[in-house]
């Protein structure tokens, strides 16, 4: 009987005595969801996109550089001082109930009252976003998101070889009659939708906000047809114009389950960020956290509550939003100055991005090479689709460029369309 812990490699898969040029030699071995994970069209744009040259509006990096890192840094001198054989401890698989409880004081910024007992605390809103799919999903089942939605929200959707069906959008974001007509004809093909994913803030591509009557209007219909809700928030406290919303799961406890993140509003290498479900739900999102990893990164945790305790964060953000507004002007300034006619783009109130739409004809992926021999970086709209829609849109980030830049930028892409236009 041979150890079933030993490594064989006579168990590697067979090249069948044929020299193997393929490059992964375990490409017969992968389970066939791992056939689903691409890399996203961003990642691929990185190494391009961050030579000092090119003008980056594709990445959707947050702007740090206005954090007072000597400050941070004394903060977690302190902490280590104090309590760092506890912190550098494994931890709750939930997330430590301190910091679960400030969470719900960050939460109540958008009108949500929550109990820290139903927060459960993530690697990051993306390790929540896999935790939520992992507890809900089975291969085939549909995932709703907004038609363009996050892109790393589809792959990992896409992940567990889910079925994602996208519903269109109005300049007020989701369109609930669609959401109601898209259920209904899935469901009378007995195809079972397990919930809506949406951004109600800012949407990443989109740059959409649903005002607070569609949010109602969108519950409305989730209660009628008994539909989830995954509602996606990490931009939400950085709005531009105005006052933060009230968020889905203010209006609604029982269907919306609500992810947040620390990424935005102070800094993702923490890598934390939280759910917020239903109690029924918040169990088994602790059962998949703890197999996943045993418990949230707990240095972290400290670093972020200490940070929430002692720094005055609201003033943190206000200054992000006052950063973030001069860049967002620029970037809408930069447009109307050299767009060619034709081109359309969306009007953020907060968060990274600005959606264009190109003149008919004009196909984003196909003009990225070109944009980038004239020096300049955007994502293609496609990366934001399941389904291959999103050849005449694109994606702007103003988050980390200069204003200047940010100017510079356009002038750019604006010549690089009017060529594309000529062609
Ligand atoms: N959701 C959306 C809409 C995002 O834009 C991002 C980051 N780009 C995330 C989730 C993941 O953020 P994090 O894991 O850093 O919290």
């Amino acid at each position: 009987m041979t150890d079933p812990h030993s490594f064989n490699p006579s168990r590697l898969p067979s090249t069948g005595g044929r020299s193997d040029t393929r490059l992964d030699h375990y490409v017969d071995s992968y389970a066939q969801r791992t056939h689903k994970m691409t890399a996203s069209a961003v990642r691929s744009l990185f190494s391009v996109a961050n030579r000092p040259e090119v003008v980056s509006l594709a990445g959707g990096m947050p702007n740090i550089a206005d954090l007072p890192l000597g400050k941070v840094g004394n903060l977690l001198d302190e902490l280590i001082q104090r309590d760092g054989a506890r912190i550098m401890q494994y931890g709750s698989g939930q997330g430590e109930l301190q910091i679960r409880e400030q969470i719900c004081e960050v939460m109540a910024e958008e009108q949500i009252r929550a109990h820290p007992d139903d927060v459960v605390i993530t690697a990051g809103s993306q390790q929540g976003l896999d935790l939520v799919t992992r507890i809900f999903c089975d291969p085939d089942d549909v995932v709703l998101v907004e038609a363009p939605s996050y892109v790393g929200a589809l792959g990992t959707f896409k992940s567990y070889q889910t079925q994602i069906s996208h519903v269109a959008m109005d300049d007020q974001g989701l369109d609930p009659d669609a959401l109601r007509q898209v259920v209904t004809s899935l469901r009378d093909q007995g195809r079972r939708v397990k919930f809506l994913y949406t951004i109600p803030n800012f949407n990443n591509p989109a740059g959409i906000t649903q005002p607070t009557e569609r949010r109602r209007e969108i519950l409305q219909v989730a209660e009628d047809l008994d539909l989830l809700i995954v509602e996606d928030n990490p931009y939400g406290l950085l709005t531009i114009d105005g006052e933060p919303l009230p968020a889905m799961r203010s209006m609604e406890t029982d269907r919306v389950i609500y992810l947040g993140s620390f990424s935005k509003t102070f800094a993702p290498g923490f890598r934390v960020g939280w759910v917020l479900a239903p109690h029924a739900v918040r169990e088994k999102l602790v059962l998949a956290q703890e197999s996943a990893t045993l418990c949230p990164p707990v240095f972290s945790q400290f670093a972020i509550s200490e940070y929430l305790a002692k720094h005055d964060w609201r003033g943190q953000i206000r200054q992000y939003r006052d950063m973030y507004r001069e860049r967002r002007d620029a970037m809408l300034q930069g447009l109307t100055e050299n767009m060619p006619q034709g081109t359309t783009w969306t009007h953020p109130t907060g968060g990274f991005f600005v959606w264009v739409t190109l003149p008919q004809g004009v196909d984003s992926q196909k003009m990225l090479p070109r944009a980038v021999t004239a020096r300049v970086a955007y994502v293609p709209g496609d990366a934001f689709f399941a389904d291959g829609f999103g050849s005449r849109h694109m994606r702007l980030s103003y988050c980390f460029p200069t204003p200047e830049r940010i100017i510079e930028g356009t002038r750019r892409l604006g010549e690089v369309i009017a060529d594309e236009m000529r062609i």
